[in-house]
């Protein structure tokens, strides 16, 4: 390949330099009094002529293309894609000492290739361009650049990539409080723990031979939403404290739960003994008040039940008795006995159920007993 491409461009040079001669002779005899008319305002002397055609036609030129950087001449080509080919691999093999991910690389420095006639001995082959280049193999990058004669040439190849850089980041959760007037002031809890979201930022971003230069926000993508944490605040107004009318362990709390395999709302606490049965034990008053209800029999549940109305208005109830020991106007003090544990209404099994209502409704005791 090499070999072919020299001697036509021989040829080519052998065609051209008779015919070239007597162009340039004119262009000589003609050109210096218009290029350079502050020098030399007077008509060239012969001597001048002379000796310009003599220089010109010494040195052999041909025409092909000729390689600057940064106005500094490299060398000459036959052809064009040489020089396109050698700038080529220089410029990936320089970007890819910075980056592997290149969206786009160029030159910093002002590379031109050039259509002219070029002296012979400025003439190289494709691989000793790229020796100049100092590519010295696929993946060996000399930095220094030689001009065709070999000596070292006063140019800095600098190359500028553009690549898109992604960033993740964090997405922080809200905090949404979420308020129940049926639980009271002070009540707080969970409902729902909350979770960062992801988000991913595309960068463009340009570097110089490694250097970051510019940096600018292409997208920022939500990759995963943040989930809200939710916490249930209480707002009743807590104006009672209550002993425990029973001293025992709670069998099932206020609130949903399933009973028979039913779903059922419980609006009390189920209390009964550490251990053994609690049936026939004391129920005492959980505070200060006079009783409002002390019913015998109630069809809706509750069987043999107390109700207390203490000062604040707030009301305690006592239900499932075996006996109850007060009657409907009986002012009682905290921890007076009202009655006895049964198992009196709906009810599956000796236990105290403990209401408590906070403006005519019925909340969870718990936060109410000390
Ligand atoms: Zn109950």
């Amino acid at each position: 390949m090499q070999k072919p491409i020299r001697s036509k461009r021989c040829q080519l040079y052998l065609a051209l330099s008779t015919a070239a001669a007597a162009a340039l002779l004119s262009l000589f005899v003609f050109l210096p009094q218009q290029e350079m008319p502050g020098e030399q305002p007077a008509p060239a002397s012969s001597a001048v002529q002379v000796q310009a055609l003599s220089d010109s036609a010494e040195a052999a030129e041909t025409e092909g293309f000729g390689l600057y950087i940064d106005g500094v001449f490299i060398a000459a080509c036959d052809e064009r894609a040489e020089i396109d080919d050698s700038l080529g691999t220089l410029l990936s093999m320089r970007t890819a000492e910075v980056t592997d991910d290149c969206l786009e690389a160029a030159f910093v420095n002002e590379v031109s290739v050039v259509p002219d006639s070029y002296a012979e001995e400025t003439y190289v082959q494709p691989e000793e361009l790229d020796a100049l280049l100092g590519i010295e193999s696929e993946d060996s990058l000399s930095h220094t650049i030689l001009t065709y004669d070999g000596s070292e040439a006063e140019v800095a190849i600098s190359v500028r990539a553009t690549v898109v850089e992604s960033e993740e980041a964090a997405i922080p959760y809200e905090t949404v409080e979420v308020y129940n007037d049926q639980r009271v002031e002070g009540y707080e809890q969970v409902l729902e723990e909350g979770a960062e979201g992801l988000s991913v930022t595309d960068y463009e971003a340009v570097y110089v031979d490694g250097e970051l230069q510019t940096r600018s926000v292409l997208s920022v993508r939500t990759v995963e939403e943040p989930v809200d944490r939710q916490v249930e605040y209480g707002t009743a107004v807590k104006t009672s404290v209550f002993s425990w009318p029973y001293q025992g362990r709670i069998s099932s709390y206020f609130g949903g739960r399933t009973l028979g395999g039913e779903y059922n709302y419980h609006n009390g606490l189920d209390i009964v003994a550490y251990s053994g049965s609690c049936y026939g034990d004391s129920i005492k008053a959980a505070s200060d008040g006079v009783v409002t209800v002390a019913r015998y029999y109630d069809a809706g549940g509750y069987g043999k039940y107390v109700v207390i109305r203490h000062a604040d208005g707030t009301e305690t109830y006592y239900a499932h008795m075996s006996a109850v020991l007060v009657n409907v106007g009986d002012r009682v003090q905290e921890g007076d006995v009202i009655g006895k544990i049964g198992s009196t209404g709906f009810s599956t099994g000796p236990h105290l159920h403990f209401g408590v209502m906070v403006n005519g409704q019925l909340v969870d005791p718990l936060p109410y007993l000390n």
